[in-house]
């Protein structure tokens, strides 16, 4: 795997610039090394992004559509290969990572499709001999700046809705896992995608992102990652007038009803949680049990939690890995620590597992109290936490009491109950018996502080494109 910067025509490696090391999450050794972008660079980039945009705006939705389906029979044939890299980097069991390349290419499908339904509009004039035209227009060049923990599909989502569009990217991928948006972009210059059209950089996130959104060439921004980025990256957009997709952090509550069926939601949720090891913006993660069914939810969320063979992502037989990056160890032993202080029980895990790479053991929580931490901050570990409740309004309080908004899930077999908690919960997604939330044929995103703007479904193309009215007499 070539870790280059890829800007214009140009490869440039960790050999010709500052570099910096990767890092296996599975035992902490150095695997590779990155290149860090200079100013030049970035200014090379800008340049790249400017001039591809100019004619790939041209190119026909057809045959943009072409490329991204190229790209995306690509990507499936390379999978095992592109999982391999993504595993080394990143932690997560390899058979996840390859399902993850499969999902992205079934966005550059999807989105490939989508991008040949920009339609415009007429509206009937006032004036006979006045045509009144909308147009769908690509926005221009934007910057798209992804994080660790789906190192393919979230640069996919990204980049195939605004290739699709029109626009030309320059894409930033999280500094510990840049293969797989190399892949992607090798797969795209496979299947025929011009030079520049989407350039990668990478280095210093903020000097990265302070440089390419302060330059006129850049029209619209992506990110996602924590709301504490998303705020600054926010603010940077907006002294440009630029507009940006947000898609920040979340802290999922997970309502479990006295009339659900306790069994599965727990085999299910237990699942979800514990899933490229709790490291998922929609992970479910504050879990209000009914009082009449907590304990039984508990006992059987346990049994499968502690059934989950923890361990390097590159052997088969693991189904979670390690957490990223030693950060997410320091975090995980300061809420556990902080959640038990404010008078938690300690139903399973708690502590880093072996002495060698960045394992955290499955690990429940219980009865914890608002003010811990925990209750407020996103723990983006294998933390799940649970809170007692016994009355509808009374459940519905707590979980919209935090300023976050991106997930939400429930579990009950009366539709009137469903139904209602769909509307009460104040979350850009909802999950009601069942967790999949993200295909690319649906709107993914969040309210509040957890961002704005939906990436997938039409809404998904629609943020890359602008409105032109052209009136004609
Ligand atoms: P972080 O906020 O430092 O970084 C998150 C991601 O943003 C990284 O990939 C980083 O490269 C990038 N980033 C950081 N500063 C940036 C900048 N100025 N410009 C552009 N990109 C920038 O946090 P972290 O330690 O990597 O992760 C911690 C928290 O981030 C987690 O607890 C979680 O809340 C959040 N997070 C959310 C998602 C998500 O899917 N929404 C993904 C990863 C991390």
């Amino acid at each position: 795997m070539d870790r280059v910067l890829r800007i214009g025509p140009e490869r440039i490696g960790a050999a010709d610039r500052e570099a910096l090391a990767l890092v296996n999450p599975a035992n902490g050794q150095t695997v590779g090394q990155i290149p860090v972008a200079t100013t030049a660079d970035l200014d090379d980039a800008l340049a790249a992004a400017d001039m591809a945009f100019k004619s790939w705006r041209k190119v026909s939705a057809y045959d943009r559509a072409a490329i991204l389906h190229r790209a995306a029979a690509l990507l499936r044939e390379r999978a095992q290969s592109i999982a391999h890299f993504m595993t080394l980097e990143q932690g997560k069991p390899v058979a996840d990572s390859v399902l993850e390349v499969n999902g992205a290419a079934d966005i550059f499908d999807w989105f490939a499709e989508e991008g040949r339904r920009a339609y415009g509009r007429i509206i009937p004039a006032r004036t006979p001999g006045v045509r009144n035209m909308v147009f769908r227009e690509p926005i221009g060049p934007v910057a798209l700046f992804t994080p660790w923990n789906f190192p393919v599909t979230i640069p996919a989502r990204k980049i195939a809705a605004a290739l699709a569009a029109g626009c030309s990217c320059i894409a930033k991928p999280a500094e510990e896992t840049p293969s797989p948006t190399l892949a992607i972009a090798q797969a795209l210059a496979d299947a025929g995608l011009p030079d520049g059209v989407l350039n990668i950089v990478m280095g210093v996130p903020d000097d990265i992102s302070t440089h390419l959104i302060a330059s006129p060439v850049i029209r619209k921004i992506s990110f996602t990652g924590s709301t504490r980025v998303g705020k600054h990256l926010a603010g940077l957009a907006a002294a440009g007038v630029k507009p940006a997709t947000l898609e920040l952090g979340g802290h999922a509550p997970t309502i479990v009803f006295a009339d659900a069926d306790i069994e599965k939601a727990a085999t299910m949720t237990a699942r979800s949680k514990y899933r490229n090891a709790g490291q998922i913006c929609i992970a479910p993660t504050r879990f209000y049990l009914h009082d009449s069914i907590h304990d039984r939810f508990v006992a059987r969320f346990r049994e499968v939690a502690a059934s989950l063979r923890v361990g390097d992502g590159l052997d088969p037989a693991t189904q979670m890995g390690p957490l990223a990056n030693v950060r997410r160890i320091g975090a995980m032993e300061e809420l556990v620590a902080d959640a038990r202080g404010a008078g938690a029980g300690l139903e399973l895990g708690g502590e880093r597992l072996g002495n060698q790479g960045y394992f955290w053991q499955p690990t429940i929580l219980t009865d914890v109290p608002n003010q811990a931490r925990i209750m407020n901050e996103e723990p983006f570990g294998p933390v799940a936490v649970t809170h007692r409740f016994s009355g509808f309004d009374e459940v519905v309080e707590q979980a919209n009491r935090l300023p976050f908004g991106l997930s939400a899930y429930a579990f009950t077999s009366d539709g009137a109950t469903a139904a209602r908690i769909g509307e009460a919960l104040e979350s850009g997604m909802v999950g009601v018996n069942h967790m999949v939330l993200t295909t690319p044929e649906t709107p993914f995103g969040g309210v509040k502080e957890s961002g704005y703007g939906s990436e997938g479904g039409s809404e998904g193309l629609d943020s890359y494109l602008v409105t032109k009215f052209v009136t004609q007499g």
